[in-house]
């Protein structure tokens, strides 16, 4: 469903800033993955996400989304193949228009029914019955302004509005950093609802290791530009966050020792 295949990314090549914020990555999700990736400030985590939404043209290395390559196209091309949720609440949603128009205009945006915008009394319908998947009492206010919302109510409609365009790939960017711990907990159930609901190939970043741990089936680790460890399932699942922090520290640690042997 999604490979990257020897991607590499540098910032500013050839003057004094020059910074490899990605080196040689290789990931493969296959349908229904649902993978977390954490890693310290500068690990690359961001570069990555903007790596597979066009966001940044990789150097080198293939972006291949459901078998089409498509390192070459920009953002807005990937964008029907993508649903992207991001940190700020302020950032999936338009604060002026009301709720069933917001989700008329993500529903509009399908790409494989092909509709027309706006509003009508089936669609609201249907919105309604998505609505109630959130357990928010937001199918009763279909009319109310999304700007009025709370922020973990904004972030649970720009979750359902990314799933509108049943996308090949759903990419979480730390979206319940911004929100109080309540929030974030209602958001994390909210995602693993809808993942499990629309089957999504997922890819989050997060820098919280507990929700790492909770959500999805594969957890992967980067420092430095790299995937330092990658995690199936049945590893993940027997981790403490302390263990897990002790495994980073670990590796680290060796990268170091390697480092000076390296210097001598
Ligand atoms: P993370 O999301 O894990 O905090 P980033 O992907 O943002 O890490 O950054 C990886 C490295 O690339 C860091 O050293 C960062 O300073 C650098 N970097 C990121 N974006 C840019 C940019 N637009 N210009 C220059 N350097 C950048």
């Amino acid at each position: 469903m999604l490979q990257l295949n020897d991607i590499s990314v540098t910032f500013h090549e050839g003057t004094p800033d020059e910074k490899e914020a990605l080196k040689h990555i290789n990931l493969v999700l296959e349908k229904g993955d649902f993978v977390t990736v954490i890693g310290s400030n500068g690990a690359g985590k961001s570069t990555l996400m903007n790596a597979v939404a066009g966001h940044i043209i990789p150097d080198v290395g293939d972006v291949v989304i459901n078998e089409r390559q498509v390192a070459h196209l920009p953002e807005y091309k990937r964008s029907k193949w993508i649903g992207r949720v991001f940190q700020d609440p302020m950032a999936g949603t338009a604060p002026s228009m009301t709720i069933e128009e917001n989700l008329a205009m993500a529903y509009a945006r399908n790409k494989t029914r092909k509709l027309k915008p706006g509003v009508s009394k089936k669609r609201k319908a249907i919105f309604r019955d998505y609505l109630q998947t959130l357990h928010l009492g937001l199918e009763d206010r279909l009319n109310a302004k999304v700007g009025l919302l709370s922020g973990g109510e904004r972030q649970a409609l720009s979750l359902l509005m990314a799933t509108f365009t049943e996308p090949d790939i759903l990419m979480l960017d730390e979206h319940t950093a911004a929100l109080d711990p309540s929030r974030a907990r209602l958001i994390t159930e909210i995602t693993e609802d809808i993942v499990k609901k629309f089957d999504l190939t997922t890819l989050m970043v997060t820098h919280n290791m507990q929700q790492a741990l909770d959500l999805g089936n594969r957890l992967i680790m980067m420092d430095k530009g790299q995937i330092i460890l990658d995690l199936p399932q049945q590893e993940k699942e027997k981790l403490t966050i302390e263990q897990l922090l002790e495994e980073f520290q670990r590796i680290r640690g060796e990268q170091f020792e390697n480092d000076r042997a390296i210097l001598g």
